[in-house]
């Protein structure tokens, strides 16, 4: 990293040609992280979450015999056109063990192996059953093909094939398919330790009264839930007072203790210079001015070992920044495949404020119009102090840099929000 850039943000300025634009940093953020060298072994229930070390591979062919996808009756296709004769039922777990012949079939059910010697099944809805005899109804012969209704052995992963690749973050289908291929622990990346705190003389935690001028500090529970949705280990440090001596001792608390450490406020104009120099002093910190909206200054750097982010103190810009740059940065740690948030385009009902020079976060609300079709809307206020557009925001809309206003009806960018939000 390089030393300090001495201008600091303001967020006054619209365009400012020091300032990176978001891809640059998400850029030079990546370039700064390495991913986490250490494992753990689980049991498959309480991986639910965690990040795949290793790539899961097929124990089996799945499945693992050729079976039935209906309840029906399994037939040769050839013997089709014929009344056949039923000679047994074939049960999911209780195969019919004996060879169909000419002018035989089946009754089987949904999972049971094929009987050897059939090779097509038909649904029992399509079939007359008189006594132990079954014709297919004329209506429908025309319509079956040889093979229907048949999951063939090894059709969805072969014996040795890569099930689920390393970096996945295992969904509620992921633990599913490890436990179909009988396989009870895996290997997953060993979870992220983010140490926080906030900054600010003004703030008090909870339980505090309040004095004039002061207020409670919310970015740590913003902070605290986001994380916790991410899963990672959490070390809350409180309220760190703008004094010197506190913000060292917080600092190297933290770099000992954790892969990442957050903190919010104090990172723009106006700031006690010793953050600055606490951090110049304990590590190579930047100071960032980025071309977006909210979260103008960002600080980014290492202390010691740990990765740091020195987050806006404005609520919604310390969500947005985390969101933005702290979320991909703590996938990359985990291994996990580096897929920027997904937007996608809707027209946006709203006349929006823009001044080029940034790209704008701001707060909208996807729903459904009276035709059925998905639209955007603003929350309103787009102040970075409006804590509550985020709690009514389900999206960010996404505008660029050269943007200006944006009149209603036209097609947005929009980054529905998922998982932490
Ligand atoms: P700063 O980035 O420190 O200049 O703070 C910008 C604005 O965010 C100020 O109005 C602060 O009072 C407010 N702020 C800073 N930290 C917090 C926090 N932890 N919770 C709520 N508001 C905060
Ligand atoms: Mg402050």
């Amino acid at each position: 990293m390089t030393k300090n850039n001495p201008n600091t943000a303001s967020c006054q300025d619209e365009f400012d040609p020091n300032s990176l634009s978001v891809t640059q940093a998400l850029k030079q953020i990546s370039d700064q992280i390495k991913p986490l060298s250490s494992f753990e072994q689980l049991a498959l229930r309480d991986a639910l979450g965690r990040v795949l070390a290793k790539d899961v591979l097929s124990t089996i062919n799945v499945p693992a015999f050729t079976n039935s996808a209906m309840d029906g009756y399994a037939l040769r296709f050839e013997d089709m056109h014929n009344p056949l004769n039923l000679i047994g039922t074939a049960y999911a777990g209780k195969p019919y063990e004996n060879s169909v012949l000419n002018g035989e079939c089946i009754r089987i059910m949904t999972g049971a192996p094929l009987p050897k010697g059939t090779d097509t099944v038909i649904m029992q809805e399509h079939v007359t059953k008189n006594e132990e005899k079954i014709t297919i109804e004329a209506a429908h012969q025309s319509s079956h093909k040889k093979g229907q209704n048949i999951r063939q052995y090894g059709e969805d992963l072969k014996l040795g094939e890569t099930a689920l690749a390393k970096g996945t973050k295992l969904k509620a289908a992921d633990i599913g398919l490890i436990a179909s291929l009988g396989i009870a622990e895996v290997t997953v990346c060993r979870k992220i330790r983010v140490a926080f705190f906030s900054t600010g003389d003004e703030l008090r935690s909870i339980g505090e009264t309040l004095e004039e001028g002061q207020i409670y500090d919310s970015n740590r529970y913003t902070l605290f839930s986001m994380l916790k949705c991410f899963g990672v280990e959490i070390i809350d440090m409180g309220i760190i007072k703008d004094e010197p001596k506190s913000i060292r001792l917080a600092f190297e608390v933290a770099s000992k203790n954790a892969d990442v450490l957050i903190t919010t406020g104090g990172v723009s104009v106006g700031d006690a210079d010793y953050v600055k120099q606490t951090l110049a002093e304990l590590g190579t910190v930047n100071f960032w001015k980025i071309a977006m909206k909210p979260g103008k200054p960002l600080a980014v750097g290492a202390i010691g070992d740990a990765i740091f982010f020195g987050l806006p103190g404005n609520p919604v810009s310390a969500m947005v920044t985390f969101y933005q740059f702290v979320q991909p940065a703590l996938r990359q740690l985990l291994g996990q495949e580096q897929t920027s948030n997904t937007t996608i385009q809707l027209k946006c009902i709203s006349n929006l404020k823009k001044r080029p020079g940034r790209m704008d976060f701001q707060r909208g609300i996807i729903f459904t119009d009276e035709n059925g079709n998905f639209c955007v809307k603003t929350t309103g206020n787009q102040g970075s102090h409006v804590l509550s557009s985020m709690c009514q925001a389900n999206c960010f809309i996404v505008l660029s840099q050269e943007s200006g206003n944006i009149e209603a009806g036209s097609l947005v960018e929009v980054q529905p929000f998922h998982g932490l939000m």
